[in-house]
């Protein structure tokens, strides 16, 4: 599972990467409330861990936004706070969980393995754009009768072109999106990808553009 940590404090934030990793998962990690926010809204991620108290916007109204945008990705809250009004603001905003500091690795672990089984139900398993399908599950790219295999990072790349629809994404944007902030690649491989994916659209026979808007960025596009 990919999960974008966003907690301001450096050490537990690495910590918790620390216990990720060792479990197997890909961990992203924001320091503050807004920058967060736009990593969540990405779609990418299988689960966030939102810490309440972060600078430049509180855990509440980044998870108020993101639901507010239609985003449905479980939820794990993570506060010091454990006064009960804490809680049931939480969950009113829409959190899955609510694990109050310090707690422990197995807690942690039982509560993402919970969130992100109810989160497997409200996850589609096809996502769709124009004539294409992509098959989460299989990572399939699906045109008719048409389908082509998708490498991990093609994956990540049209999930995220697909959540964006609509929006310009800027290269820098989709780097640091897909690659990570401590990626020893250069961007220059964001336009590699995009050449693969367009490729692999037009080996299916599909409609769906990768368009590129000189300096500013991607989007995807269907005729209508
Ligand atoms: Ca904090």
């Amino acid at each position: 599972m990919r999960i974008l940590i966003v907690e301001d404090e450096r050490r537990l934030a690495e910590t918790l990467a620390d216990i990720l990793t060792q479990n197997r998962d890909l961990a992203d990690l924001c320091y503050d409330g807004r920058r967060g926010l736009d990593n969540a809204l990405s779609g990418i991620y299988d689960a966030v861990i939102l810490d309440v108290m972060l600078p430049g916007m509180d855990g509440f109204e980044v998870l108020r936004r993101l639901r507010e945008s239609g985003n449905a990705t479980p939820v794990l809250m993570l506060t010091a706070r454990s006064a009960l009004g804490d809680k049931i603001s939480g969950l009113d905003t829409g959190a899955d969980y609510y694990l109050t500091k310090p707690f422990e690795t197995a807690e942690l672990l039982a509560c993402l393995r919970a969130i992100t089984r109810r989160g497997g139900e409200l996850r589609p398993e096809e996502l769709e754009f124009g004539d294409v399908t992509v098959r989460l599950a299989t990572s399939e790219l699906v045109c008719r009768r048409r389908s082509v295999r998708l490498g991990a990072k093609e994956l990540e790349l049209i999930r995220l072109l697909i959540a964006n629809r609509g929006i310009l994404l800027s290269k820098e944007s989709i780097y640091l999106k897909i690659w990570g902030y401590d990626s020893e690649t250069e961007d220059r491989i964001v336009e590699v990808y995009i050449s693969f994916l367009r490729k692999k659209l037009e080996h299916i026979g599909s409609q769906v553009k990768i368009s590129v808007v000189r300096r500013i960025g991607y989007r995807l596009e269907a005729p209508e």
